[in-house]
């Protein structure tokens, strides 16, 4: 069989622990037999960021910029523990952060559905897809341990030196303080990739802030949102028989934990943070969830949901038996040659992604699967295989499906 041919590189960001060794696997026995793959490869592995003082997460957000799509593995956010366990030069940022600041983008998380692994929540027959806002808030913020009495101001001096001045707090003793911001461009951006994710997936938008107590800040989430929708999308959204609507986060919850699914909801960057592993956990597995940053410019980049799996990984070093899942990070390597595959005009690499997931689907739902859905599946007589094991049995329902 004549391996498929790709024009333009995919942005490859290699990284860290057991999803670095998944990473390899995939691209041996599920990649490279089929396509001619060609790929632009900067190693995001701490090791790596590290010798390269974090220059390669950079360069490698550039390069995602250049050509439009990227797959990324799981890496290492660094903590105290790994400055020791790598000798770090620094605490490096993470990799994730970086790229989103670079990128400027906004963060879609949908479980992957799969018969025999059922929701938690009975009522939710479709995934549900999280729009994570990707700047600003305590992601960017400004922190003070405040020693003891005092009083504590939020002051912003203007180009031409007016000053707005307001008192946060006049502390009797000891306490802590917290600077957040955003931006209106940011937030606009978040706004439209948010209404034209829903139009390209046929979904309806959700977005859930709390503007009844953050008057000012959340509030103008909530107005820079209905101007855009209003301006620019409405009309599209009702020919597409779609809609918006914004609600308080709370009631937004409420009314999720009650929907089907097939939805998209919007949610400030910690909202997303939090939420999208309340979702994913639901749905099943950490390992079922995918993830794409696109840019407002309309640059895509692939990865997980899940990290790098670490406890698997020191078994793994330590010559034991892993079972890890896979899933997420093949998805990510389907959803970049997917869309590679669209933007270059390559039909035989999209439908290629399309053989890929299903045949991954295909092999779990024939009882063939890693522990973590051994454990939840409804499926009887399941086969729990290995890490690697599960990935050649991929290969194997491929090949079937292929010949
Ligand atoms: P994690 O890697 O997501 O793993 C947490 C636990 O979830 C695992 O111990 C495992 O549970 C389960 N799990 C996650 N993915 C799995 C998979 N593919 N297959 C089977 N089980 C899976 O989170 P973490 O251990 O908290 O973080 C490890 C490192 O990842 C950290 O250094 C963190 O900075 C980094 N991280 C990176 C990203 C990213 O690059 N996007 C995201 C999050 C975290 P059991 O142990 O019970 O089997
Ligand atoms: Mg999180």
């Amino acid at each position: 069989m004549e391996k498929i041919k790709m024009t333009t590189p995919l942005v490859e960001m290699d990284g860290d622990e057991m999803t670095r060794i998944l990473w390899q696997m995939i691209k041996e026995e599920l990649l490279l037999p089929f396509i001619d793959l060609k790929t632009e490869y900067y190693d995001l592995g701490l090791e790596h960021r590290n010798e390269t003082d974090d220059q390669v997460t950079v360069e490698s957000a550039e390069a995602t910029k250049k050509y439009g799509v990227a797959v990324k593995c799981a890496t290492i956010t660094p903590n105290a523990a790994r400055m020791t366990e790598y000798h770090l030069k620094e605490m490096w940022k993470s990799p994730n952060g970086t790229i989103r600041a670079i990128l400027d983008g906004t963060v879609f998380r949908a479980p992957i559905k799969v018969k025999g692994i059922d929701p938690c929540v009975k009522n939710w027959e479709k995934p549900i897809t999280i729009a994570r806002h990707a700047y600003g808030d305590i992601y960017k913020n400004v922190e003070i341990k405040v020693p003891g009495e005092g009083k504590a101001e939020l002051v912003y001096t203007a180009k031409d030196g007016t000053v707005v001045r307001e008192t946060i707090h006049e502390f009797q003793g000891a306490g802590i303080l917290q600077g957040v911001h955003n931006t209106d461009a940011s937030i606009r951006s978040f706004a439209k990739a948010c209404f034209n994710y829903a139009l390209d997936t046929k979904q309806s938008l959700w977005f859930g802030a709390k503007d009844t107590i953050s008057k000012k800040y959340d509030h103008n989430f909530k107005d820079i949102f209905q101007e855009v929708y209003d301006t620019e999308y409405k009309e599209k959204f009702e020919a597409a028989g779609i809609e918006y609507f914004y609600s308080l986060i709370d009631d937004i919850v409420a009314r999720v934990m009650k929907a089907k699914g097939g939805f998209i909801w919007a949610c400030k960057n910690y909202d997303g943070d939090v939420m999208s592993d309340m979702v994913s956990s639901a749905f099943g597995s950490l390992a079922m969830m995918t993830s794409v940053l696109v840019s407002p410019t309309g640059v895509y980049e692939y990865e997980a949901a899940h990290g790098t799996v670490q406890r698997h990984y020191y078994k793994h070093l330590k010559g034991e038996e892993t079972s890890t899942n896979s899933v997420a990070t093949i998805f990510a390597w389907t959803g970049a040659l997917r869309k590679r595959g669209e933007l270059d005009g390559i039909r035989e690499l999209a439908e290629f992604a399309d053989k890929l997931e299903k045949a991954t689907l295909d092999t779990i739902e024939s009882g063939r699967m890693t522990k973590d859905l051994a454990l939840i599946t409804s499926l009887e007589n399941v086969t729990v295989l290995n890490s690697g094991d599960f990935i050649k049995e991929i290969r194997r329902t491929l090949e079937m499906g292929v010949s």
